[in-house]
């Protein structure tokens, strides 16, 4: 596939700069000798409608939200609503700097800590951080605070330990371990829940707390969160509620309600902003009061219908940002959130939960489902031994050729040959229908025809791809030799 790179011919030009009457005839005379650099930077040299055309060539290529079903388990791949992009874009919200004086930047601040309090309602918490830029970040400030918390009370030097049940997402026990803590698994029952006794054996006067998340990633609710929170209080743990899939109990269930102390947003999956979109994300972490005064600095405040970052705080964990938060993000979050109102986000979750269990039922009929009762908001299935050699990577390929992105593949760990799809409520019942037809036919041609799947894709611009080798060997940079 051709580079912009490889189009390019010395001398053609895309952008063309106004003449400066103002400017000498040679600009460059007007520089320091040592600020000008000999020869052309190696910049790609090509006209306007090549730029575009190879711009617009290769966004074709791509699969996105935009195409056609994403149903990527755990990632939120939804429809978002584009009004909100637009109002992102709004001058006075796009062009503020950071740094700028409250005075000129009122609304902004009002519309960050108004955020605040709607996220603070919606997880049943008492006080808030926007600064995070992603889920793991907002799970790293949280384990900054329980190590805090700990260190203020002098237990610091004894609870070292994070349980982690082996249903968690992956990046929970990455961020204990970052916090400097020690990662403890936890085992699930034959329900994919936390298994109440094997907790009670590994929580003890060591444990600094636990990370839950809910619901799980074979997209279960830990029904026994109650029981499972009290135990760990008991021994002088804290609850960390992973709510970067809150898109399944939206407006029914608060983290703050289920004895929970710490919980993030993932705003880019729930909240109108797509998930590895390319773009900046937005962890946002909220806390119960006994943990406000470690919160980062400076937090949004409010005084006297005047708002401003509050830098005050001697007992906070510091900064975890540059800035105040992605702002865009925040903006597009606020926006979801008024428009939908109380009745709009419970429909969400309604939504997410039905059409989960809605493809659900229909697929185990034809593939193996790994936990069998209702699911929230995704589910895991075996893709494997539905013909000879097939495993799930092959269903998973295949989907392509049918115009579908695949589902996440072998993950969650605990479960072979995983194939987990979150449909999210954005999908009326004939995608999902579509969806189950490619899916069907695809069992179908494991068992006639398994060299066609082990080849798949066929029908897309590249086909097989050794992932691997492209993990581990990924040539990022274009050279002239080609080489990076
Ligand atoms: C996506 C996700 C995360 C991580 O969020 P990032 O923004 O990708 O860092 C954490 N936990 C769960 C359950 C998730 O689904």
């Amino acid at each position: 596939m051709e580079t912009i790179f490889d189009i390019s011919k010395s001398g053609r030009q895309s952008t063309f700069f106004p003449y400066l009457d103002w400017l000498s005839e040679d600009p460059e005379s007007e520089l320091d000798n040592g600020l000008i650099r000999s020869g052309k930077p190696g910049l790609p040299e090509v006209t306007q409608p090549d730029l575009v055309r190879h711009y617009v060539r290769l966004s074709k290529l791509n699969y996105g939200v935009d195409d056609g079903l994403y149903p990527l388990g755990s990632c939120t791949m939804k429809h978002n609503p584009k009004p909100n992009e637009d109002i992102a874009r709004i001058e006075e919200f796009q062009g503020h700097h950071p740094l700028a004086s409250y005075d000129l930047v009122q609304g902004n601040l009002r519309l960050s800590y108004e955020l605040g309090q709607l996220l603070k309602k919606i997880s049943g918490m008492d006080a808030i951080t926007l600064q995070p830029s992603a889920g793991a970040h907002g799970e790293l400030t949280g384990m900054l605070m329980i190590r805090k918390y700990h260190h203020e009370n002098g237990q610091l030097d004894k609870r070292n330990k994070i349980l982690l049940p082996d249903s968690s997402h992956g990046t929970n026990p990455a961020s204990a371990a970052v916090a400097g803590f020690e990662a403890i698994e936890v085992k699930s029952n034959d329900q994919g829940t936390v298994d109440i006794d094997g907790l009670k054996e590994v929580a003890d006067e060591n444990t600094a707390g636990i990370m839950l998340t809910v619901p799980n990633t074979l997209g279960i609710f830990e029904k026994d969160i109650l029981e499972v929170a009290s135990i760990v209080h008991d021994v002088g743990g804290l609850c960390y509620f992973d709510g970067a899939n809150l898109n399944a109990f939206l407006g029914k269930v608060k983290p703050g309600d289920l004895g929970m102390d710490i919980t993030h947003f993932n705003l880019h999956k729930t909240f109108s902003t797509p998930h590895g979109g390319g773009g900046p994300g937005s962890g946002p972490v909220a806390v119960k009061e006994n943990l406000e005064p470690y919160l980062p600095v400076p937090i949004v405040e409010k005084n006297n219908e005047e708002y401003q970052f509050g830098y005050d705080r001697p007992k906070s964990i510091g900064r975890v940002n540059s800035f105040p938060g992605a702002f865009g993000v925040l903006v597009k979050a606020y926006c979801y959130i008024l428009a939908l109102g109380d009745e709009g986000l419970k429909r969400v979750s309604e939504n997410a939960v039905l059409n989960a269990n809605y493809l659900k039922e229909k697929l185990q009929k034809v593939y193996t489902l790994a936990y069998k009762g209702s699911c929230k908001h995704e589910f895991v299935l075996n893709g494997g031994g539905l013909g000879e050699g097939v495993k799930t990577i092959d269903i998973a390929k295949r989907l392509l050729d049918y115009g579908y992105h695949p589902p996440t593949v072998y993950f969650p760990l605990i479960v072979q040959e995983a194939l987990m799809i979150e449909p999210t409520e954005t999908e009326t019942k004939e995608t999902l229908d579509s969806f189950f037809q490619a899916m069907v036919s695809i069992a179908q041609e494991a068992a006639d025809d398994p060299e066609l799947l082990h080849n798949a894709p066929t029908e897309t611009p590249v086909g097989r791809l050794n992932e691997t080798q492209a993990a581990r060997n990924p040539i990022l940079r274009w050279t002239n030799s080609g080489q990076s």
